[in-house]
């Protein structure tokens, strides 16, 4: 122990476990790549108005959890609490949308901010994968990426995610829904600061996770009810690409983002092994954005998993992803001559892509073999005064307990072919 602790909300990801987390990323990320999506980074804080006008001053993220700061040279700026401003301001900047290069198809992976209370799968500083597709319409791309996200947590062994599916409707259809719906709240049995929510952003109190507020919610007007021709096919079609995919989901009225640049699609991966932290990932259309950042029309799609909760899920379903050991050879010197020769080899094996680790510290030959044998490698290379006398290393299968002298200069050939 030393006089410091991790802060509150946060913890550190050391090996073995941090392995897993890497496995997980990567699980998220290839299916992106192979799909067209190009990586994208953006720095770990932003100008804070780039988040309440890009997240929603009404936000609870905006309101409540955002960390901000004051500069010295007096800019406020805000660590990140989600992706998607940033990645489309960048694309903005860069004037990636220009015409002939829609959609842009970015993902990004990293750290984010929120000053929540802290509980389980509910961290101050956690990670999350995400994948933006800026500036085109079609329901094809909104399915592209669901099944991207569904495949991705199917290839990482989890049975028990289930995808909520609901559309927000329009511009054109959404504010007679919201009207709707915020007559019927106005006559509902609700505190001073959900009242006040109902007339800024009404859609947001369907969220509401109290029962006591739930109860009053169950006549509520459905956004189904109200969608516009052109969102009810818009969605239809995003249906049935997902059933075609064999994508199952749940239609779910109660979905809702609460600010009017989110339209139609919404969606969320939920998982019933976390306990009321369910929601591994979610994301939806949010075709009014861009111009709420100074862009242009914009129509866009994405959406950002929790790495934390993702692995959360597969350990509820004891299925936290087996680390491939990371070394391949391991190299136990005894004696100074030794160590000289096996250095080399190691990184000559290397260099040839053999994972290869060392005895460091002059050890015995009984704690060095330990380690080899904690390292989870499949060779030892053992080498004493007498083996580089006569001009050999001995290598051991640490699995069968086989050894066989083998000349130096032939050792990373023939443990090459030996791992394939
Ligand atoms: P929640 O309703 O659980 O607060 P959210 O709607 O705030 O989630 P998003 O902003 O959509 O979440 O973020 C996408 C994903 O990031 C979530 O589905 C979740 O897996 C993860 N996530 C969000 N906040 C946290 C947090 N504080 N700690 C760990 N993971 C989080
Ligand atoms: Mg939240």
């Amino acid at each position: 122990m030393s006089t410091f602790s991790a802060p509150k909300g946060t913890y550190d990801l050391l090996p073995p476990d941090s392995a897993a987390v890497l496995a997980v990323r990567e699980a998220l990320a290839a299916p992106l790549r192979a799909a067209g999506y190009g990586y994208a980074e953006t720095p770990g804080f932003e100008h804070v108005e780039l988040f309440s006008r890009g997240v929603g001053e009404s936000t609870d993220i905006v309101t409540k959890e955002m960390y901000t700061l004051t500069t010295k040279g007096g800019t406020r700026l805000a660590l990140r609490p989600e992706g998607t401003a940033s990645v489309l301001r960048a694309t903005l900047q860069a004037n990636l949308h220009r015409a002939g290069n829609l959609p842009v198809k970015l993902w990004y992976s990293g750290t984010y901010y929120r000053y929540e209370r802290p509980q389980a799968g509910r961290y101050r500083h956690f990670s999350q994968i995400g994948a933006e597709a800026i500036g085109t319409e079609d329901p094809a791309l909104d399915a592209e990426l669901i099944i991207l996200a569904a495949d991705a947590y199917r290839s990482l062994g989890l049975t028990g995610v289930r995808l909520l599916l609901n559309s927000l409707g329009d511009r054109a259809c959404r504010p007679a829904y919201r009207t709707a719906l915020q007559d019927f709240l106005r006559g509902l049995d609700l505190d001073e600061e959900t009242r006040a929510r109902i007339e800024v952003n009404p859609l947001r109190v369907l969220d509401d996770k109290r029962e006591s507020v739930r109860r009053q919610l169950a006549g509520a007007p459905a956004m189904r009810d109200h969608l516009c021709e052109a969102c009810k096919e818009y969605h239809e079609q995003v249906r049935e690409l997902l059933t075609d995919a064999g994508v199952a989901f749940t239609d779910d009225e109660r979905l809702v983002r609460g600010l009017d640049y989110y339209t139609r699609t919404t969606f969320e991966f939920v998982h019933d092994g976390l306990g009321s932290q369910s929601a591994v990932g979610g994301g939806g259309r949010y075709d009014g954005l861009s111009e709420m950042l100074g862009g242009p029309p914009l129509p866009s799609v994405g959406w950002a998993i929790g790495v934390d909760r993702t692995l959360l899920a597969l350990r509820a379903e004891g299925a936290a992803p087996a680390a491939a050991p990371a070394t391949d050879v391991f190299a136990v010197p005894l004696g100074d001559r030794a160590r000289r020769e096996l250095f080399t080899v190691v990184t000559a094996l290397r260099r040839a892509g053999v994972a290869a680790d060392f005895g460091y510290g002059g050890r015995g030959v009984k704690s060095a073999m330990k380690s080899a044998n904690r390292s989870g490698a499949r060779f030892a290379l053992v080498a004493g005064e007498r083996d580089l006398a006569d001009g050999v290393v001995q290598l051991k299968d640490l699995g069968s307990g086989e050894q066989t002298p083998v000349a130096l200069p032939d050792v990373v050939e023939d443990l090459r072919r030996r791992l394939g």
